[in-house]
């Protein structure tokens, strides 16, 4: 039997294309700079093998040119440009891609940046233009052509004047509606600022007319217009720089235009790594709590690039909960993109890239730790909390690599200290690491079944903050010792002598222990005499797992 072709419907496919593969309308600028930065990508790959090209740096830009009386938005690009043909098979064939069958013709060499892969990228210039012309002359050709359409209806290809090799792009912009609003895309900042957003690291300049006010010379008060042609792009990433050319500044003033946050990162992690996971990334980890950042409205994610092409601006992805609050950029090649850029498939690069990232973020803040350890600190009281909460979630599952990273009030140190250091000065005949659990330092200091503890010379950790009692209750023992709460259980300090006491007093007291009970009612559950007081005369206790304080939280929660 013949096998028969799928045929389509173009009109409506193109409509669809436009309609519903990007979620922001603003997209079509990242589209059609990358297309015109891979044209120019192709002259300066033909460069590489062609003697009779000289790729002159200064010759391949962009320019972005708005008219606005007559509604147009004009790219302009010194790339390679389109034959009549290739306007044909490139901007008539929906989702063919003259960009891969060069990237496709090209794969063994190196050199080349390209960008574009699906073929549709171009289209979406129809989700804010009503009219789209393209005037393009090829390389080594003197003819120009124009290319115009205005949308499903079809398109048009005429012979046409142009000086220079390259394509110009004019969009007639939509009218506004009552619901969209279009005429931004006409606003010299507002596109501005979307290249800014999406195409900053774009490898060729791309330059704007931008007006500006300025005092008008020899005379008073007075202001006049100018215009300026400037790049705005800033072309170079700083993460495909060597660390060695950047200062401490670079990052900074990189935290600062990115918006990360208004302070100053108190750490920057800058990683480029070439095994089985190729991407660079800068991270930083800030230096004040985000003011939303324990609300559920804080959105964790690092930004995700592809080539240099903004994909992503949160990715949350990249981030478990627990590193929540780092900050930054993520760029790799081998990312799988879906058809709009936007999203991702279940990738497996990027799970592998977020656990690459997971780790290294896990070892700098053990080296901050260790080396620097009032930063640290810095850090712990801005973001503890959080690692806290990440011991605890997920049943303990990340216990590993985060128990390191916690710190403690000792009653010894009168400061802050990790289990490790904890258990590194505990006595020989310590059976537990102990604790005790309270509202603030100064009420737990008081406890009066604490002395015990310290009188033996034991440090006592002491738990302020909600969380962590569960999140230690997770990690049930560090080093082969367990946890114990001073006012629970057994503590086994208490010698035999004390036990025999405790037993006769107890019978001694009876009455005096049921009457108590009985004044007290349901507010406890029993009255016993203690082993453990020494100058206090009273304390309270609970029996199994859940304690006291913990007790507290658990009442305090919605249900
Ligand atoms: P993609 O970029 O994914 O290939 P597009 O729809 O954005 O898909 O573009 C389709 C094709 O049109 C490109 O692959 C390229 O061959 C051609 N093209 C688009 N814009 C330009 C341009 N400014 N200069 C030269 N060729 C272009
Ligand atoms: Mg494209």
């Amino acid at each position: 039997m013949e096998k028969q072709q799928f045929k389509a419907e173009s009109k409506r496919l193109l409509e669809m294309m436009i309609n519903s593969i990007y979620t922001q309308r603003e997209i079509f600028l990242r589209e059609l700079i990358s297309n015109a930065s891979d044209a120019i990508d192709k002259i300066y790959y033909k460069a590489l093998t062609d003697d009779q090209l000289v790729f002159n740096k200064e010759s391949y830009y962009i320019k972005v040119t708005v008219d606005k009386a007559n509604r147009k938005l004009i790219l302009s690009d010194t790339g390679i440009g389109m034959t009549r043909e290739e306007l044909e098979n490139n901007l008539g064939v929906i989702a063919k891609s003259g960009s891969l069958a060069f990237k496709k013709e090209n794969e063994a060499k190196e050199g080349h940046n390209i960008i574009g892969q699906f073929g549709v990228g171009f289209y979406s210039a129809f989700m804010v233009a009503d009219k789209v012309e393209v005037i393009s002359r090829a390389l080594g050709s003197d003819e120009a052509f124009k290319w115009e359409s205005e949308g499903a209806e079809g398109y048009t290809i005429a012979t046409a004047d142009k000086a220079g090799v390259g394509t110009d792009i004019i969009m007639t912009i939509k009218p506004n509606t009552e619901d969209d609003n279009y005429d931004e895309f006409l606003e010299e900042y507002r596109l501005r600022a979307i290249i800014k957003k999406y195409s900053d690291f774009i490898r060729y300049p791309i330059k704007m007319d931008m007006k500006g006010q300025r005092p008008k010379e020899g005379s008073e008060g007075e202001f006049e217009e100018y215009q300026e042609e400037q790049t705005v792009n800033s072309m170079v990433p700083i993460w495909r720089k060597n660390k060695s050319e950047l200062t401490q500044e670079d990052y900074d003033n990189f935290y600062f235009e990115k918006r990360y946050g208004f302070d100053k990162p108190l750490k920057h992690l800058h990683i480029s790594a070439d095994g089985a996971v190729v991407y660079n990334a800068i991270l930083f980890i800030p230096e004040n709590t985000p003011f939303d950042y324990y609300t559920k409205e804080f959105e964790k994610g690092l930004e995700l690039y592809s080539n240099g092409v903004l994909i992503m601006d949160k990715c949350g992805d990249l981030l478990p909960d627990y590193f929540s609050f780092v900050k930054g950029m993520v760029d790799s090649e081998d990312l799988s993109l879906n058809i709009s850029r936007e999203l991702l498939q279940h990738d497996r690069q990027l799970q592998l890239i977020a656990k690459n990232i997971k780790n290294k973020i896990k070892s700098t803040l053990q080296s901050l730790l260790k080396e620097e350890r009032e930063k640290y600190d810095g850090f712990y009281k801005a973001f503890g909390r959080q690692l806290k909460f990440g011991v605890y979630n997920d049943y303990g599952a990340n216990k590993d690599t985060l128990q390191d990273l916690l710190l403690f009030y000792s009653s010894k140190e009168k400061k802050q200290v990790t289990l490790e250091e904890y258990v590194s000065r505990m006595p020989e005949d310590q059976k537990y690491i102990y604790y005790a659990a309270g509202e603030s330092i100064d009420r737990l200091e008081k406890l009066p079944q604490a002395e015990i503890v310290t009188d033996k010379g034991y440090e006592l950790l002491y738990f302020t903050d909600d969380i962590d009692e569960f999140a230690i209750k997770m990690i049930a023992s560090y080093k082969d010792k367990s946890f114990k709460n001073v006012s629970s259980g057994d503590l086994g300090i208490e010698a035999d002598e004390a036990e025999k006491q405790t037993e006769e007093e107890e019978n001694d007291n009876k009455d005096l222990f049921a009457a108590m009970k009985e004044v007290l009612g349901d507010n406890v559950s029993g009255v016993k005499a203690s082993k453990r007081l020494k100058s206090h005369p009273v304390c309270l206790s609970s029996e199994g797992e859940v304690t006291i304080e913990m007790e507290k939280v658990l009442k305090a929660m919605p249900n």
